[in-house]
């Protein structure tokens, strides 16, 4: 029976270890800001929303959202983004996404400061990920490395097999798990005899958006498993893995819901804090 790997009991332990990183940096008067741009009035957008400014506050960042309209121009939300970019008290800017379909979401992205690119979706960090070193990995990606250090879960030599190559989540996490030495097999979509791979791994993660995807006969036993998938199946939520299967086979399992899902916004908190560190704090200050 495999371990349960609790994503709210890490998220909890991330946000203690957060509010006391915090705590020090204001007393060096050092006051981490995330602004929050939300596009148009989508209800799962605006709740996003809400849990990320809600959390800020708690942990002791500063939040704004600036709300814009759904025909809100592009050229609009681009002065917006640049005004942020511009103010010297914001350190993480994040777009929330989807954007409208008049907009150019590419084009928007990269005009957020690479500096202050919090969800680490700019072009540039996304080059840095070839060097192991953007200045922050994705959310979820990063996430998913909190889980497997505080789960203690050796990954460098690991086989690591990653289901999934979106650019929010299923690349990235492959380009950290390589940045940590582990050996990666990237599948997608188009991968033949997906099983054949996934039996493979030490450390399996997938990031399909397919309910039941991998099932106990696709994992290696005693495997990590982590679960990023969320499908509803008749009103409830579920991962991409069948969970009550695979977890008699692995050695550790994320569950959906409760896994991956509560260290995303953790990860947020903690990519601003990392970034105010890298623009306010000299290596000085940093000894
Ligand atoms: P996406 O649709 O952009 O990408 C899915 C990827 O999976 C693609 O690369 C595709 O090729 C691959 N894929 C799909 N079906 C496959 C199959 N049968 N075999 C092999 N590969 C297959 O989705 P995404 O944005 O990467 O999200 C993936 C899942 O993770 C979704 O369920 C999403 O809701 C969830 N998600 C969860 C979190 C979280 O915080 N827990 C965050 C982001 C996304």
């Amino acid at each position: 029976m495999a371990r349960i790997l609790d994503g709210k009991v890490i998220a909890a332990a991330v946000k203690q270890d957060l509010a006391m990183e915090i705590a020090q940096l204001r007393e060096k008067e050092v006051q981490p800001k995330l602004v929050v741009v939300l596009v148009g009035d989508d209800a799962a957008s605006a709740s996003y929303v809400r849990s990320k400014e809600r959390m800020a506050r708690e942990l002791g960042l500063e939040a704004e959202v600036i709300k814009l309209s759904a025909d809100v121009s592009e050229s609009e939300l681009m002065r917006q983004i640049e005004l942020q970019n511009a103010d010297d008290s914001v350190d993480a800017v994040l777009v929330q996404l989807p954007l409208p379909e008049h907009i150019d979401t590419d084009w928007v992205l990269m005009g957020v400061d690479p500096t202050k690119d919090v969800d680490g979706f700019h072009p540039q960090n996304i080059g840095r990920y070839a060097i192991g070193s953007p200045l922050v990995w994705p959310c979820t990606t990063a996430g998913i490395l909190e889980i497997l250090e505080r789960a203690n879960a050796p990954v460098a030599g690991q086989t690591a097999v990653v289901v999934g190559r979106s650019r929010i989540v299923g690349w990235p996490t492959a380009q950290l798990l390589l940045a940590h030495n582990a050996t990666v097999v990237q599948c997608h979509r188009q991968t033949r005899n997906l099983a054949e791979f996934t039996r493979q791994a030490d450390i399996l993660v997938v990031a399909a958006g397919q309910a039941g995807l991998i099932r106990a006969d696709d994992v290696k036993a005693g495997a990590v498993v982590i679960d990023v998938g969320i499908n509803r199946v008749d009103g409830h939520l579920v991962g991409d893995v069948d969970f009550d299967s695979v977890v008699q086979k692995a050695g550790a399992i994320t569950p959906v819901p409760g896994g991956v899902g509560p260290l995303t916004v953790a990860m947020l908190m903690k990519n601003t804090v990392r970034l105010a560190r890298i623009r306010r704090l000299t290596k000085e200050d940093e000894r």
